[in-house]
């Protein structure tokens, strides 16, 4: 069978999916690693099983209408995109952002296809949410949204078809919301058709912290695997919400130093580090929808550096935690000349492609969204085992399983990505390790 060419199969995306330009940049970063070598391994060689890749299942656009607290009606659009199934159940959270569209969904869940496949547990992919901004809203507004939103969704999830979650604008809270209707509405008291869920109804120990756990425990495997630590390390966060919080508070756990937090007003710089009751500040700011951290350097005396991304400081190690493309190549020059150990993604495609071709250049690991922030959607899968088998397991039994799964997502990124130098790009073990898995089912299934 003839080889694949990048080009010819950017632009058929391209041209199947005008407009939808965050899709075509995660396309093309997984395409650049995957065709290389599909072209070396006959069984993947065929246009078809490429093109069956990035094509949603099934993408559902609905109306959202809703009344705010002064009574005038809101009209919002809210979707699920399903976007495969070869592996299980339709698994991925719900965004509620004003950047949420077609587009960014489908990268959402074109991305959450190998973030899920990489865990190794039955988990298919989706994405969805809603234009909707928390920001400013009331706590009553924001049950109206999720109330009216489910009413739509509900004929879509399922325990056994489709498991939403949280996501950006979706936390605790608003699972808590989404629920209650979703029960109120099917009758079906079980709580499998979502995860997230709060720890006395159905939710998993651990589900909260296990995103930002999950990075850590990546960063330190990465560290390990070259004889260091993330003890007594510098390290610089970015965003306030649950990646950054639960990716905090293990940094600091385990003995490193968060010196930053940014918000979209711009970043504090805190050098005595976050910790103590300055983690349990990053909730409440959060659960205020104002949605900015100067308030923390308010409370703190911390510097605060408006409208600026905190990639300027000096620190060992870089965890974007914010939003996609929020890292790019000025930014990758910081870090280099600042001769940072590694950039461990916490949030869903931070950095630019740009970005990392320059990590990748200067031998600074650099790893993917889809395979260190795994460890939210696996501790959700193992919420949902949970449910399905109707008992709870211990923290510590949560915790052992989610530093395995991380740490055997490493191992699947260095034996796919380590070059003959011994460098090791994370992207391209993440990219093919998560593809080896859905290609083969998909081949077995038929070509699905
Ligand atoms: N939104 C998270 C992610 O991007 C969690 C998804 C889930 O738990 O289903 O992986």
């Amino acid at each position: 069978m003839k080889e694949l060419k990048l080009s010819d199969f950017l632009n058929s995306v391209i041209e199947k999916n005008p407009c939808e330009k965050i899709f075509h940049q995660s396309v093309a970063e997984v395409a650049s690693s995957i065709i290389p070598f599909i072209n070396n391994h006959a069984r993947y060689r065929n246009y078809k099983l490429l093109q069956s890749i990035v094509e949603p299942e099934r993408a559902i656009l609905f109306k959202v209408p809703w009344k705010d607290d002064l009574g005038r009606l809101q009209i919002n659009k809210g979707y699920r995109v399903e976007m495969s199934s070869a592996l299980g159940p339709y698994k991925g959270g719900l965004r509620f952002h004003p950047s949420v569209n077609l587009d960014s969904l489908k990268f959402l869940a074109f991305e959450q296809i190998f973030k899920n496949s990489l865990t190794s547990l039955p988990l298919g992919s989706g994405k969805g949410g809603s234009d909707f901004d928390p920001k400013g809203k009331t706590e009553n507004e924001i049950m109206k949204f999720c109330q009216s939103f489910m009413i739509e969704l509900h004929r879509y999830i399922g325990s056994s078809i489709d498991v939403p979650a949280g996501d950006i604008g979706v936390g605790g809270r608003e699972i808590g919301f989404l629920f209650g209707q979703y029960s109120r509405l099917t009758k079906n008291k079980k709580g499998g058709a979502l995860t997230g869920k709060g720890f006395g109804w159905g939710g998993s120990i651990l589900r909260p912290e296990a995103t930002g756990y999950g990075v850590v425990y990546f960063t330190d495997a990465l560290l390990s695997a070259r004889n260091n630590s993330i003890q007594g390390k510098r390290v610089a966060v970015s965003g306030f919400g649950n990646v950054a919080w639960g990716a905090t508070k293990k940094a600091t756990e385990l003995g490193a130093k968060v010196i930053t937090l940014s918000g979209p007003d711009g970043y504090v710089y805190d050098p005595d580090g976050v910790q103590g009751d300055k983690i349990d500040y990053m909730l409440e700011l959060r659960q205020s929808n104002e949605d900015i951290i100067q308030p923390y350097a308010k409370k703190y005396g911390a510097k605060f550096y408006p409208n600026k991304r905190p990639w300027e400081v000096k620190a060992d190690i870089a965890i974007p935690c914010a939003i996609q493309n929020e890292m790019d190549e000025n930014d990758a020059k910081n870090i280099i000349q600042n001769k940072y150990l590694c950039v461990v993604e916490g949030a869903n495609m931070p950095c630019t492609l740009g970005a990392i071709k320059m990590f990748n250049k200067a031998k600074i690991p650099h790893t993917p969204g889809k395979a260190s922030n795994a460890g939210g959607v696996s501790v959700s899968g193992l919420e949902m085992v949970q449910n399905s088998i109707h008992l709870r397991w211990t923290h510590e039994e949560i915790d052992q399983r989610l530093k395995l799964i991380m740490n055997n997502i490493h191992d699947t990124c260095e034996k796919y990505g380590k070059a003959n130098d011994g460098y090791i790009d994370y992207t391209k073990g993440a990219n093919i390790g998560g593809f080896v898995r859905i290609a083969d089912a998909m081949i077995q299934q038929g070509l699905v």
